[in-house]
């Protein structure tokens, strides 16, 4: 994921193109998302602007759920709506069979606002408030995943109080490591998630003490963005053995929640395949008679969304430095580059500049932080201010993780599907970013 780390020249535009069949530069109107003409939103809704592609998610949903049935599997999907939040997003996905894997309250209501109903939504993350856990426990979702001993005995109070019970799954650190960037690994021992490996049997036998539980199964989530096989399979090869551990101690093991993590091609990485995930989870859980689940958030929506930028100007550096190329999207838009090094493929929207020759440039925005750089020495031609940009692959951990920083509006976000474009969230007001703002009459004293 570390910018550093890549050793390979950065693909070329014809390359990134043909690997993202929705994305089709065309030779009168530009570089087309899903049918649409990238310029027309521009000039329809502004800049920066989020373009979701509703066939992209639809057809990425129906290959990761042919990819379980061809492995003989059909676990309960669960979209980690933290990635795309969006209502067109969760509704595009609901219909497609998919509930949520929500991690707070404000999740759980935005799933439930969007219509997905409380049976398909699952209740993650390392700290549930009691007011979260009472409306988990409120509406009977599908299960709760645990991550420590003391949120369990906390879960056992409040739901008794209700005179409920509830499905716990316990959220297990396996203690394997994920390869993948430190700030988005999850599974090791000295990460914040999951209640230790050892500790879960013991955890089981204390439940039985505890009213207002319905001991259900576990969960593992490792990380995100993972490209290989191995830590997968090592992590479930552990669930499997607790699962077989639980079972002699005479608990029942109903669930096992194989969590999300899979990773994509931003770059020129090899993506690992869906079916080679749906694989290992039918190796290590096809013969244990559980229920399956999976929590997928990355693979489904990043590939489905992209961030529009306009050039607001170029400046020339010093001999030795790449030009900038300053947009109207930033770092407060899109985090990722500036928060994980990540790469994202960038690619200009005018025809012409689709075939003009390359030389590196650093691309920023206009946020006052040296970190707000969105992609460096990145081969791209000469763009001249007004120009428009696709940034690729920024429908996961894009739109959900902006802020307002430098009072910059959230950005309007807009939905392409087989030629039709609609906005389905404007851009956020100016007067927005002070409404609600006060100061206390004591200040005129
Ligand atoms: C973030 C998260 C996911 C989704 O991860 P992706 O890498 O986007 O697939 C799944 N489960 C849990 C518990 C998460 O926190």
């Amino acid at each position: 994921m570390d910018a550093a780390i890549y050793t390979t020249p950065d693909p070329d535009l014809r390359e990134l193109l043909a690997a993202r069949p929705t994305l089709r530069a065309d030779a009168i109107d530009g570089l087309c998302f899903e049918g649409v003409p990238l310029a027309a939103i521009a000039a329809a809704h502004g800049t920066p602007c989020w373009v979701m592609g509703v066939g992209t998610l639809k057809g990425r949903a129906r290959a990761l759920r042919a990819a379980f049935t061809d492995a003989g599997l059909s676990p309960s999907m669960h979209f980690a709506l933290k990635s795309n939040d969006l209502r067109a997003t969760l509704v595009t996905l609901a219909a497609e069979g998919f509930g949520c894997d929500a991690v707070s309250g404000g999740e759980i209501r935005r799933a439930r606002a969007a219509g997905i109903a409380p049976h398909h939504i699952v209740f993650s993350g390392v700290g549930k408030t009691d007011a979260e856990l009472d409306l988990a426990l409120e509406l009977g979702l599908a299960h709760i995943n645990v991550e420590s001993a003391e949120e369990l005995r906390r879960l056992s109070v409040r739901a008794s109080a209700m005179g409920r019970e509830a499905d716990v799954v316990l959220r297990v650190n396996p203690d394997v490591d994920a390869a993948t960037h430190d700030k988005i690994s999850t599974g090791r021992a000295d990460d914040k998630f999951g209640i230790p490996f050892g500790d879960i049997p013991a955890l089981f036998d204390e439940a039985r003490r505890l009213p207002g539980l319905r001991m259900a199964g576990l969960a593992v989530h490792i990380g995100s963005q993972i490209n290989e096989a191995a830590p997968f399979r090592r992590a479930y090869a552990r669930i499997a053995s607790l699962v077989r551990d639980l079972r002699a101690r005479g608990h029942a093991v109903h669930i096992v929640d194989c969590g999300g993590g899979l990773g994509i091609a931003y770059r020129d990485e090899i993506a690992l395949d869906p079916r080679a995930w749906a694989a290992t989870i039918a190796e290590a859980f096809g013969d244990l008679d559980v229920r399956l689940a999976i929590e997928p958030g990355r693979w489904l929506s990043a590939p489905a969304g992209l961030l529009l930028a306009r050039v607001i100007d170029t400046k020339a550096m010093p001999e030795g430095s790449p030009d900038l190329i300053v947009l109207d999207a930033a770092m407060n838009d899109l985090a990722r580059p500036s928060l994980y090094d990540s790469w994202h493929g960038i690619v200009p929207v005018a025809p012409p500049a689709l075939h003009a020759p390359c030389t590196p440039h650093t691309v920023v925005g206009p946020v006052c932080e040296s970190s707000d750089v969105l992609a460096r020495a990145r081969p791209l031609p000469r763009l001249e201010p007004d120009a428009l940009v696709a940034i690729l692959d920024a429908g996961a951990y894009g739109a959900v993780m902006s802020s307002t920083y430098n009072s910059r509006p959230l950005a309007a976000q807009v939905v392409v599907d087989d030629g039709r474009m609609a906005c389905v969230k404007p851009r956020q007001d100016i007067e927005a970013l002070w409404a609600g703002e006060t100061v206390p009459e004591w200040f005129a004293a």
